[in-house]
């Protein structure tokens, strides 16, 4: 098997920086001066409504990500001019948007929903910049927690700042492991509380994505009882998502929300991230991570984690998340129905299987620094190393990142010091050394440098993400924006962070988190 990059045959981030992205000195001051479209708009209003955002009262800016900026052609300094606070929190319009809320169902816990859709999102539209091709580049602009909106359900609109830190964060957190996500532009805070557990202040997140649709945006008009709007639904899709696709391929349409959806489960689980809410209205049509709710990236390894204290029965637990996804997939294709008889959808879902194998074994290949990957015996390793993990709750990626140094005796020692009984992990450890040693392709300075490429020393722990967003509480959003940069290299070393690379101190209460916060 070749050395497969974890998502190579799908597009990894939402959007892509290019080479014709503006220098600073040509982009856009101002979000007014972006070039602002929406071919979602010609569709027929039954997929959307329009709605105005309610302001936000005295917002201040918490984060600003010059990274996703530069995606809009949005120059840096556009955060600091009060009316880019003003534009996001709804108390200016943007000139050129014209605000909707998508309309979508769909399965949540198993159980189907008829009405969802965005209670407190809007899409602005896209940003169109120049790019190869006639569309040139386009992303799309939603703001989160911007009031109610006629799919609220009762709902206040809002999200609170805890969990916009947290998806601000999360999201970004996954791009730069390489993860195909959403991505974050900024977070704009007020000191208007709402209700949650207890009283919360609020915030909105501009978020960013090629597209925001969803298996659930299908799976609404189907079960209406509306094949014709399923069929304007895949059309679009492929004409503005799927261009390399011939128009009416719905097969081609399934077959790739398969695919991408078997390679991001696969980088999830090779990352430790569980989603916690894995309904089939927060899974993209692209097969991004979306909705960010009470996510986690994994410390103590367990197949059973779940960070969503309201799912009692582990059904988004991290182990399931490649059986929730093909569940999900097989409700996309039976929204797909009217297009696709069974027949011809079952063999596109049946390719989930091989896909999120080959893409979870390269994954490990890599992460345990393998020249080649050895089927069964190789499975033995690794099931072995699970086995080893499970058994003391051994902090997953702190394990991985030392792991880069074995058979280093220092390396060793800390690898030992991980576990109170290290003895399940001496065996192992011995069977993992005769395998390196059966591999003359590399030697061990290409090995170490190939692992810490795939295994990261950064990831977004509870204990940050919590400090953080207690800081930002009082004001203080320092350390919102310190994570966001240390994030974004998660395999570098930075030694001045090195304690961000730490385990929560002994003692600490474990975080708990759950849906729609
Ligand atoms: P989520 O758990 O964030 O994926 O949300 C599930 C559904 O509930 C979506 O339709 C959301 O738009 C909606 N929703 C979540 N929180 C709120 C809220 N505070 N107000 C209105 N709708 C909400
Ligand atoms: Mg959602």
């Amino acid at each position: 098997m070749d050395l497969v990059q974890p998502c190579d045959r799908v597009d990894c981030a939402a959007v892509t920086v290019t080479p014709t992205a503006p220098r600073a000195a040509d982009a856009a001051r101002n979000l007014d001066e972006l070039r602002w479209e929406a071919r979602l708009l010609a569709l027929p209003e039954p997929f959307y409504a329009r709605v105005a955002a309610e302001p936000l009262q005295s917002p201040y800016l918490v984060g600003f990500n010059p990274a996703a900026a530069e995606l809009l052609g949005l120059h840096p300094a556009a955060a600091s001019e009060a009316d880019f606070v003003r534009a996001i929190a709804g108390a200016r319009p943007i000139a050129g948007t014209d605000p909707v809320a998508l309309r979508y169902s769909g399965h949540q816990f198993g159980v189907y929903v008829p009405q969802l859709g965005d209670g407190r999102a809007l899409l602005l539209g896209e940003v169109v910049r120049d790019g190869p091709g006639p569309d040139g580049l386009r992303t799309e602009v939603q703001l989160k927690g911007s009031g109610r909106t006629p799919f609220s359900r009762g709902g206040d609109g809002r999200a609170v700042l805890r969990s916009t830190i947290r998806e601000y964060l999360g999201c970004e957190a996954m791009h730069g492991l390489g993860v195909p996500t959403t991505r974050a532009l900024a977070v704009v805070g007020s000191d208007e509380r709402v209700m949650r557990e207890g009283m919360e202040t609020t915030a909105v997140l501009v978020r960013l994505a090629s597209s925001h649709l969803r298996f659930g945006s299908f799976e609404m008009f189907a079960r209406i009882g509306r094949p014709e709007l399923v069929r304007a639904l895949a059309d679009f899709v492929l004409a503005t998502q799927l261009p390399a696709l011939a128009p009416g391929d719905y097969l081609g349409l399934l077959q790739e929300a398969v695919t991408r959806t078997a390679h991001m489960v696969a980088a999830w689980q090779a990352v430790g991230f569980t989603h916690g809410v894995m309904n089939s209205d927060n899974m993209s049509i692209l097969g991004l991570t979306l909705d960010y709710g009470p996510f986690s990236f994994m410390e103590g390894f367990d197949m059973e984690h779940v960070p969503n204290h309201s799912d009692h029965e582990g059904r988004y637990a991290f182990g399931r998340q490649p059986g929730v996804a093909l569940w999900n997939l097989g409700c996309l294709a039976s929204a797909l129905q009217s297009l696709l008889p069974p027949e011809v959808a079952r063999p596109a879902l049946a390719s989930f299987a091989a896909t999120f194998a080959s893409a979870f074994e390269a994954h490990f290949q890599r992460k345990l620094g393998l020249a080649e990957w050895r089927g069964e015996s190789d499975e033995i390793l690794l099931r072995g190393l699970f086995r080893v993990l499970a058994a003391q709750q051994v902090d997953y990626p702190r394990f991985f990142r030392l792991l880069c140094d074995y058979p280093d005796a220092a390396a060793l020692d800390a690898l030992r010091g991980l576990m109170a009984d290290p003895r399940g992990f001496d065996a192992w450890a011995e069977f993992y050394r005769e395998r390196l040693v059966s591999e003359a392709a590399r030697d061990a300075d290409q090995r170490r440098a190939a692992m810490r490429a795939a295994n990261p020393k950064y990831v977004l722990r509870g204990h940050l993400a919590e400090r953080a967003i207690a800081q930002a509480q009082q004001h203080d959003f320092t350390e919102v924006d310190r994570l966001l940069h240390i994030l974004a290299a998660p395999f570098d070393e930075q030694p001045e962070h090195a304690e961000y690379a730490l385990p929560a101190p002994p003692g600490s209460e474990p975080v708990a988190l759950s849906c729609s916060s």
